[in-house]
């Protein structure tokens, strides 16, 4: 793959709120950035629009993928539930001369940083606790409490992770969340890839 702009990544268990976090990122223009749009072989969920939000395909189109080497990297983050990030999804991004804002989980958000060191900002996003977590998963109502459980299991083993992050950010309170995000983006696109180790 040519390379481009830089690579944010934003990684976090599920209800951790960053997605709140990346959302509030790209209404910055500034940043220059673009979402990454991952391809996922779960069914849409609310208000989720193909092509938007995910790409939607089932768990065939998804293994095709895989086959042909497509992927920048994939991962089965809940048991038939493939999530990855497609090639041609980071090149149509540089092409547009843009910054590539991922949101994707924590073993995606390692590889990514691990194939382009210098390109990637790596975030973990924390959440204050586990308990927590239950409760805001709870509250979003769109999934069910079986697939709640299955989540807040895998919280505890991503949570182990974030010391392999460039940077972990405690969203205990959005508003310092999101500007401390804000500062660090802007900090990475700032610098010139020499700079950076
Ligand atoms: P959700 O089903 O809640 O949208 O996402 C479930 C998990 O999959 C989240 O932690 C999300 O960040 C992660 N995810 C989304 N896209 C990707 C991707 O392209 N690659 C990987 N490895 N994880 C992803």
């Amino acid at each position: 793959m040519d390379k481009g702009g830089k690579l944010i990544v934003f990684s976090a268990p599920s209800g951790s709120g960053k997605t709140t976090i990346v959302r509030h990122l790209l209404k910055q223009a500034a940043l220059n950035l673009e979402f990454s749009i991952s391809a996922a072989s779960r069914a849409p969920r609310g208000e989720e629009k193909d092509g938007v939000d995910y790409y939607f395909m089932d768990i065939k189109e998804f293994k095709r993928h895989i086959k042909n080497g497509d992927f920048l990297e994939w991962e089965e983050v809940y048991r038939d539930n493939f999530y990855g990030t497609l090639k041609s999804e980071v090149e149509r991004i540089w092409a547009q001369g843009k910054n590539v804002i991922f949101d994707i989980d924590v073993v995606g958000g390692l590889r990514i940083k691990k194939k382009f060191p210098k390109e990637t900002l790596a975030v973990f996003v924390k959440p204050p606790s586990v308990d927590e977590l239950k409760i805001r998963l709870k509250n979003r109502k769109t999934e069910s409490e079986e697939k709640i459980n299955m989540r807040i299991a895998k919280a505890s083993i991503e949570m182990a992770t974030a010391p392999q992050f460039d940077f972990i950010i405690v969203n205990d309170e959005l508003e310092k969340a999101l500007k401390e995000a804000e500062k660090l983006v802007a900090n990475h696109i700032s610098k010139s890839l020499s700079e950076e180790e």
